[in-house]
C-alpha cells in the first residue's frame, strides 16, 4: 500500500492522493514492495530486477526498485525513503552484510518486514533469507578446477569480503581444497578477496599473484564471472589463458562465451528466474501480513533466519546446452555467436 505522506506507518491511515498514479497505487489491497539493490554493475542484477518486478507485478503488487551503486549510506537512505513512502515489505540485496542490519532496525521500527535477497544481512533480526546454497557454489567451483588440475600452485581470487556470499563461496572452495592442501599436493600461493567485486581489482591482484610466483600458477578459483574476466586478462598477458583452469559464477554471457572458448573452465548457473519468482511470492505474502513457511534456517550471527536456499548448477563446455540454453537463460545464438 503506497502512502503519499512521509511519516505514514499504518496501513489503515488515509492520506491525500496527489495524482492519478497514486490513486491507482493506493488501492487498498495492493501490496507495495520496495526492492533495494546493492548495484546494477554485474549483468545478473539487471535480470534480478526485471524478473522480480515482473513476478511481483503479476501477483498484483506494485514494486519500486532502487540501486545504491555500492554505497552503504545511499542504500540506507533508499531504504528509508521507501519506508517513508509506505512500503509493505522491503526486499534487500545488501551491499555490506553487517552495515545493512541498520536497514532491518529501521524497517522494523516502522512495522515493515525485511527479506534478505541473495545475500544475507548478518547480525540482525532480518525476517527471511532467500538465496542459493552458496557454500555449494564454492564447492562446485573448486571441484571443477580440481578435475583439471589436482595439484600445484593454486590462487584464490574471491569476492567482496563485505558480502557474506563471498565468505561462503570461499568456505565452499576450501572444503574441497583443504584435504589437498593438507596432504601437500596443492599449495595455496595466493588467497585474496576482491574489493567491491571489481574485475579490474581482480586483474591487478592476479598480476601480483603471477609476479610473486614467477608465473608459476597452475589453477585459479575466481569467485564470479566478473573476477574471472579480470583473472583471465592477467593470464593472457603472460600466455597462460586457456592453459590453466579458472572458475567463475553467474553464467554471464561473457563468462559462458569464455567457457565455450576454453579460457574459463566453468561457471555456476544460479536460476535467477526461480529466485526472483520465489522471492516475489514471499514478498507479496509477507507484505499482505501472511506468514511464510520456510523449511530451512541460517544463523546470521544473531538469530536463525527462516530461509529458502535454491540449488546452483555447475556449467562446463559439456553441458552449456543442457543448462543455461535449455532454460532459456541465454540463447544458443548469443553463446556460440
Ligand atoms: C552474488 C553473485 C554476484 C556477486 C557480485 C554475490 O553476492 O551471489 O551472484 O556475482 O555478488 O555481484
Amino acid at each position: 500500500v503506497l502512502f503519499t505522506g512521509l511519516a505514514a506507518c499504518s496501513a489503515q491511515e488515509e492520506k491525500p492522493k496527489t495524482s492519478a498514479e497514486d490513486v491507482r497505487l493506493t488501492a487498498e489491497d495492493q501490496v507495495y514492495v520496495g526492492f533495494v539493490l546493492d548495484t546494477l554493475k554485474d549483468e545478473r542484477w539487471y535480470k534480478d530486477k526485471e524478473l522480480f518486478e515482473e513476478a511481483a507485478e503479476s501477483k498484483g503488487a506494485h514494486v519500486k526498485t532502487l540501486a545504491a551503486n555500492g554505497n552503504d549510506d545511499v542504500q540506507l537512505k533508499q531504504a528509508e525513503l521507501l519506508i517513508e513512502e509506505g512500503v509493505d515489505v522491503l526486499v534487500v540485496v545488501p551491499h555490506d552484510a553487517a552495515f545493512s542490519a541498520a536497514i532491518v532496525d529501521m524497517a522494523h521500527k516502522a512495522g515493515v518486514k525485511v527479506i534478505s535477497y541473495d545475500r544475507l544481512i548478518t547480525n540482525s533480526e532480518v525476517d527471511y533469507y532467500i538465496s542459493f546454497d552458496n557454500v555449494k557454489v564454492g564447492e562446485l567451483q573448486a571441484s571443477e578446477v580440481v578435475k583439471q588440475a589436482s595439484n600445484g600452485n593454486f590462487a584464490y581470487i574471491g569476492g567482496a569480503e563485505s558480502d557474506n556470499n563471498a565468505v561462503l563461496f570461499r568456505q565452499g572452495a576450501m572444503n574441497v581444497l583443504k584435504p589437498l592442501i593438507d596432504k601437500g599436493s596443492v599449495k595455496l600461493i595466493h588467497d585474496q578477496y576482491t574489493d567491491g567485486w571489481d574485475p579490474i581489482t581482480a586483474e591487478q591482484n592476479m598480476k601480483t599473484a603471477l609476479a610473486k610466483n614467477g608465473n608459476n600458477v597452475d589453477a585459479v578459483i575466481a569467485a564470479n564471472d566478473g573476477t574471472a574476466g579480470g583473472v583471465i586478462n592477467s593470464l593472457s598477458s603472460v600466455g597462460l589463458a586457456g592453459r590453466i583452469p579458472v572458475s567463475g559464477q553467474d553464467a554471464e554471457l561473457e563468462g559462458v562465451r569464455r567457457v565455450v572458448k576454453g579460457t574459463q573452465t566453468m561457471t555456476v548457473y544460479k536460476p535467477i528466474t526461480l529466485l526472483a519468482e520465489q522471492a516475489a511470492d514471499m514478498a507479496v505474502k509477507v507484505g499482505s501480513g501472511e506468514d511464510v513457511a520456510a523449511d530451512q534456517s541460517v544463523h546470521n550471527g544473531k538469530i536463525d533466519v527462516p530461509s529458502l536456499l535454491l540449488e546452483p548448477v555447475a556449467v562446463t563446455k559439456e553441458n552449456v546446452r543442457d543448462t543455461v540454453i535449455k532454460d532459456g537463460y541465454l540463447t544458443e545464438k548469443d553463446v556460440y555467436q
